[in-house]
């Protein structure tokens, strides 16, 4: 009888192509069986490698499909690896519904560990790092993204998210206005050659950024300020302001991290 395989995860560079341990460019060059996200995209890294051999996409679309192939091959005793376009698969990336069912099949998983642009970023933010909530990539219609950031506003520690280049601008507006005197780190281009680092609060962040849209970003946002709001009163001062029913919510929702319905139910009753 074949031994069973094993399916190993391995991260890959992020932008800088020497960021690969030797561990991964071995696994690269040995497993019997590469699955990559975009083929194209692994076919460069390992050009870049000098390492000769074909690779199987795997991606969001054929997931199921090829999860079902892996474990064949599993079974037959192959070997067989798993990346993604840049960093770490499963973060952000395909990978998880292969991984839980070949787990589910009874095989061994190994992790080869590397580059992950959520790490990379937090690291060198000069965020606090003892707590992080990493929430993926933020929704792009903006009641969603106000949604999000109220259900978030009362995590106590660094918020970590990727972001798209071209809504990096109105996802900052929306953060000056719900948190405005919160830390922001925006890390873009890391470990490229255009790597920059702008920090301050979201409204200077967002002037520093100007009408840059490229490259690739993570986002961080600080732990707010130990102060406590007293919603009733907030809720009071911004309708005084004139802003109207819903963007209250909205605001006093993502200060406070209180229920959104609960913060409507007040302002329509302090509205009066
Ligand atoms: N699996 C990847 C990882 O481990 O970081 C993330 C894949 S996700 C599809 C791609 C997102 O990660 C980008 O849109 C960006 O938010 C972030 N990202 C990837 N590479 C980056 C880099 N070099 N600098 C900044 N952010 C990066």
């Amino acid at each position: 009888m074949t031994e069973p395989g094993r399916l190993s995860i391995i991260a890959t560079p992020i932008g800088d192509a020497d960021d690969i341990s030797l561990r991964a460019l071995r696994l690269l060059r040995d497993v019997a069986e590469l699955y990559a996200e975009d083929t194209r995209v692994t076919a460069d890294l390992l050009r870049h490698h000098a390492i000769p051999r074909s690779t199987r996409s795997c991606h969001d679309h054929n997931e199921q499909a090829r999860a079902d192939e892996i474990i064949e091959h599993l079974r037959a005793g192959r070997s067989v690896g798993l990346v993604s376009d840049a960093g770490t698969p499963l973060i952000s990336d395909p990978g998880y519904r292969v991984v839980s069912l070949v787990r589910a099949a009874g095989f061994a998983i190994d992790v080869v560990p590397g580059p992950c642009a959520l790490v990379a970023g937090l690291v060198g933010s000069g965020l606090p790092t003892d707590q992080f909530c990493f929430a993926g990539f933020l929704p792009a219609s903006e009641p969603s993204l106000r949604a999000r950031l109220a259900d978030l506003a009362g995590f106590d520690g660094t918020l970590v998210f990727y972001e798209s280049p071209r809504r990096l601008a109105d996802t900052l507006a929306v953060i000056a206005e719900v948190w405005p005197s919160r830390d922001v780190v925006v890390a873009r281009n890391l470990t490229k050659a255009h790597e920059q680092w702008l920090t301050g609060r979201a409204g200077e962040v967002g002037a520093a950024l100007g009408a840059e849209t490229r490259g690739e970003v993570v986002l961080m946002v600080g732990r707010g300020a130990a102060v406590v709001i007293d919603p009733d009163e907030r809720i009071r001062a911004l309708l005084a302001e004139g802003m109207d029913a819903r963007r209250v919510r909205d605001v006093v929702a993502a200060e406070t991290g209180l229920p959104r319905r609960d913060i409507y139910s007040r302002v329509l009753a302090l509205r009066g």
